[in-house]
């Protein structure tokens, strides 16, 4: 047995009790266990998209590594969290850098919240670009967007700042909104939830085979890109091209 793999498996198995094992040269992975530590729910990693065999599934050794940073990661979160702190024992230099950390965090929220301000879309049209005005304009319309639409809107907004309420607060003009479906997607794609990954918005190229683009974006391969241009006074010229 590839003594890679074994370890792999040693780890998984000390950090999170998961189901897997190797049989006839086979990585078999409980579904409970994928689905748990699956770092995202589309493609491959979706169960659906899986043969599922008396609740096992094959595995590639790739994605048991994958599996297994989740795993990690959920780990040394849940060390964190139970963790038993004597506060007067910590050294002076520890503090310090709690200010530290501090004094950056408020300055980037505070920079956020400069750029926030000129996010007002209905007064500084153009901030965002067109595939992503264009959904919010189909919902203020009233239309239901599809999945895939919904995931690029709420990741967006969720990346330049916005927060999960503040998202929710867009989706309420769809016909089918019902928040306490809407605010557990939205905590999801936060990473609130689930993976506690916060996702990215797809990009251009992405956007395009789902079908939510339409446009050429000069100089713009993701749509991050041309609303952190736009808030700098650089907007990127658009061409609506079908
Ligand atoms: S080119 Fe990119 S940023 Fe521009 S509309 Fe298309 S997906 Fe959006």
């Amino acid at each position: 047995m590839d003594t890679s793999i074994t370890k792999l498996i040693y780890i998984g198995k000390q950090i999170s009790s998961w189901n897997v094992s190797l049989r006839n040269g086979e990585l078999k992975i409980f579904f409970k266990d994928f689905v748990n530590l699956a770092p995202e729910y589309r493609g491959p990693w979706k169960l659906v998209n899986r043969v599922l065999d008396k609740g096992f599934l094959t595995i590639s050794p790739a994605e048991l590594a994958r599996l297994l940073e989740t795993g990690v990661k959920k780990y040394v979160l849940s060390l964190i969290e139970n963790i038993k702190v004597n506060y007067e024992q910590l050294p002076e230099s520890f503090y310090m850098v709690i200010e530290e950390v501090s004094r950056t965090w408020s300055q980037i929220k505070s920079n956020f919240a400069s750029i926030r301000g000129k996010i007002e879309v209905e007064k500084i049209p153009g901030l965002f670009p067109p595939c992503i005005q264009s959904l919010i304009d189909s919902l203020k319309a009233g239309k239901n967007l599809p999945h895939s639409a919904r995931f690029a809107l709420a990741s967006f907004l969720l990346n330049i700042g916005y927060s999960v309420d503040e998202v929710l607060e867009v989706f309420s003009f769809s016909p089918d909104f019902r928040e306490d479906l809407a605010r557990y997607q939205i905590e999801h794609i936060a990473g609130l939830r689930g993976s506690r990954t916060k996702y990215s918005p797809y990009k251009c190229d992405n956007m395009r085979s789902l079908g939510l683009c339409r446009w050429q974006c000069r100089g713009i391969r993701h749509p991050l890109q041309f609303f952190f241009r736009a808030v700098r006074g650089r907007k990127p010229e658009v061409k609506e091209v079908g």
